[in-house]
């Protein structure tokens, strides 16, 4: 069984890394957790990578936020059908990441796509119909609940075009991948358009809107047993000074002269280590070598 989870563990970690990776639906699953009066976390586990859904659900519509990705949408379908609530009315997302938004194009009819300005960008290579455009900041009355959506202070930080959104009845934060959970984050430079210093900044942000009741949902749940998949506002502070902390150790190295070889042979402290161990999307070795060559 350990050996299984071993062997399971490591197929995802080669998976991730690998450019041509396929989802394969046989070593695929959607995993469900209720995380507050009518939302759902839904955790595509899928053998390439694990991006969370969210899905709202009372009698009268259903919201998904991140619907992932295609072939995985006839399970998040039937599960959001089992919740007994109404249809999908809109679609939103977190930032325009292939894992959370490739599903886009399978919604259409009665479901609109509900886009903040600056992600409107991102649409031009997909095939997306009903979509409406929204200011910067907006909020969804929805019976007893109401769903405050918000662009980020600074444009560019995971990507250039992030959403945060928030229950603010059930006090449920949704912040993308502002939150690897247990893992070193993926901050998109290049092709997205992303800013390590705008990352974090944003994540101030974010704290700013929490209080100690909110719960915290991340992007990517973490890949070890854990308790619940989701953080309270102390647990992410602790998280991004872990973080934070890291970062300062690189750049102390680089200060000192230390060559991108050399820092990567003296590594991090081993406090640091668990964010690096079993499946991730950035292990230490490219954590080092991220901060190292951009900041
Ligand atoms: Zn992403």
């Amino acid at each position: 069984m350990k050996h299984n989870r071993i062997i399971t563990l490591l197929i995802i970690v080669l998976m991730v890394y690998s450019a041509s990776a396929q989802l394969d639906l046989s070593k695929s699953k959607l995993e469900i957790e209720k995380v507050g009066k009518d939302i759902y976390l839904f955790v595509q586990q899928t053998n390439i990578t694990n991006p969370s859904s969210i899905v709202y659900s009372s009698p009268e519509l259903s919201i998904l936020i991140d619907p992932g990705y295609k072939q995985m949408q006839l399970s998040v379908k039937d599960s959001i059908n089992a919740l007994n609530g109404g249809s999908i009315k809109f679609i939103m997302t977190s930032h325009f990441h292939l894992d959370h938004v490739q599903a886009m194009e399978n919604y259409y009819n009665n479901t609109t796509i509900l886009l903040s300005s600056n992600q409107q960008k991102n649409i031009s290579n997909m095939d997306i119909k009903n979509i409406i455009s929204s200011d910067d900041k907006y909020h969804l009355k929805l019976g007893q609940e109401e769903l405050e959506i918000h662009s980020f202070p600074n444009t560019s930080g995971h990507t250039d075009s992030d959403a945060l959104f928030f229950f603010k009845q059930a006090n449920v934060l949704i912040v993308g991948d502002y939150l690897f959970q247990d893992m070193y984050p993926r901050i998109d430079l290049k092709g997205g358009g992303g800013s390590i210093d705008g990352y974090f900044k944003n994540i101030d942000y974010i704290l700013s809107l929490a209080d100690n009741n909110t719960k915290i949902i991340p992007g990517h749940t973490s890949f070890k047993e854990v308790k619940k998949r989701y953080l309270s506002k102390k647990e992410y502070s602790l998280h991004i000074n872990k973080i934070k902390e890291s970062i300062s150790k690189i750049n102390a190295m680089k200060t000192k002269g230390l060559s991108i070889e050399e820092a990567l042979k003296q590594g991090l402290p081993e406090k640091f280590k668990y964010l690096s161990e079993g499946a991730k999307y950035v292990s230490q070795d490219k954590w080092i070598t991220f901060i190292y060559n951009n900041l």
